[in-house]
């Protein structure tokens, strides 16, 4: 829209929760050559108005004042927990449920983005507020209401979206350090990145830029818990599954990630050799 845009971001990278530091620099030089300007380690203190009550600039943290006609604000996900306010229902950073999505409170269930629910790669209890979680956890709660008793399996975080034409795809644990027993292989392009990250040599995270063929590939591997060969974990970072031989014997690709996380993860975890 020709518009100059500058982000103001508080961590040292945009998407700093997804994106490790090399996935961050190639999304900042994408956003630089769009000409978009990026502040990093900065917040916004206040916002100016003029007579007219319209947004002139906003001022940051370091003082310095910015001109600008539009603010948008989006600094992550805070759950509205007003309606248990002064209720026995216990609450954290969102709402606590169990495995079949009950509250601390008997015959009250929860589910979606209000709700820390479990997170079988972390293998805690967090906010994770994407769409097919909140269905499912919905499907859970429904469920278990209605008489029928369902676990929930539990979800990853997961991210999918275009920035200026850039595909961009992230799933389950993206940051890594040293020393932390995770092991990590890496390829990276001209301005394309992949990173997967393994623990036991189970697949359980993934870093995307550019070229995100195969997600759904890597969704099932880490979501199945599939033990993986070297060999494989290599074919894995080539890209070329097509003949992918643990993917053959142990994936469903026509059933649905409902399908599979509706079970609880002992169910589904499959040897492929
Ligand atoms: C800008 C944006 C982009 C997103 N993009 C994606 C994406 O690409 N992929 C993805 O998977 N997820 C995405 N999400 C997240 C996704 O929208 C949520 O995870 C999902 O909608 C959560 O469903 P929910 O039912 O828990 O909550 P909601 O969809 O928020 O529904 C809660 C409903 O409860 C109502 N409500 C609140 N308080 C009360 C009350 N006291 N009484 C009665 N009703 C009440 C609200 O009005 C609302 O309609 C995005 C979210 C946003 C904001």
């Amino acid at each position: 829209m020709k518009m100059d845009i500058t982000i103001i971001e508080l961590s040292q990278r945009v998407l700093g929760l997804a994106l490790d530091e090399e996935a961050g620099e190639l999304i900042h030089d994408e956003l630089n050559k769009k000409g978009v300007k990026i502040k990093t380690g900065r917040t916004v203190k206040e916002i100016l108005g003029n007579d007219k009550n319209e947004v002139r600039g906003v001022i940051l943290d370091n003082g310095e004042e910015m001109p600008c006609e539009l603010v948008v604000m989006a600094i992550g996900v805070r759950p509205n927990i007003e309606i248990v306010k002064d209720t026995d229902i216990k609450v954290n950073r969102g709402i606590t449920v169990d495995s079949r999505m009950e509250t601390s409170v008997k015959d009250i269930y929860a589910g979606g983005d209000v709700v820390e629910a479990y997170d079988f790669i972390n293998k805690d209890n967090r906010i994770l507020a994407i769409l097919p979680l909140a269905f499912e956890q919905g499907r859970v709660a429904g469920s278990n209401m209605a008489g029928r008793e369902r676990v929930y399996a539990g979800g990853m975080g997961l991210n999918s979206f275009p920035l200026f034409g850039t595909a961009i795809m992230t799933m389950g644990i993206t940051l890594t350090k040293e020393g932390d027993s995770l092991e990590v292989m890496k390829k990276k392009g001209k301005d394309a990145y992949k990173k997967l990250v393994f623990r036991d040599n189970v697949l359980v995270g993934v870093i995307m830029i550019k070229d995100t063929n195969y997600g759904g590939i890597y969704t099932s591997l880490i979501t199945k818990q599939v033990k993986l060969t070297d060999a494989e974990k290599k074919t894995l970072l080539d890209g070329n599954l097509l003949d992918f031989e643990a993917y053959r014997e142990s994936a469903t690709p026509w059933r649905s990630m409902n399908w599979v996380m509706q079970r609880p993860i002992k169910e589904h975890v499959i040897g492929v050799r």
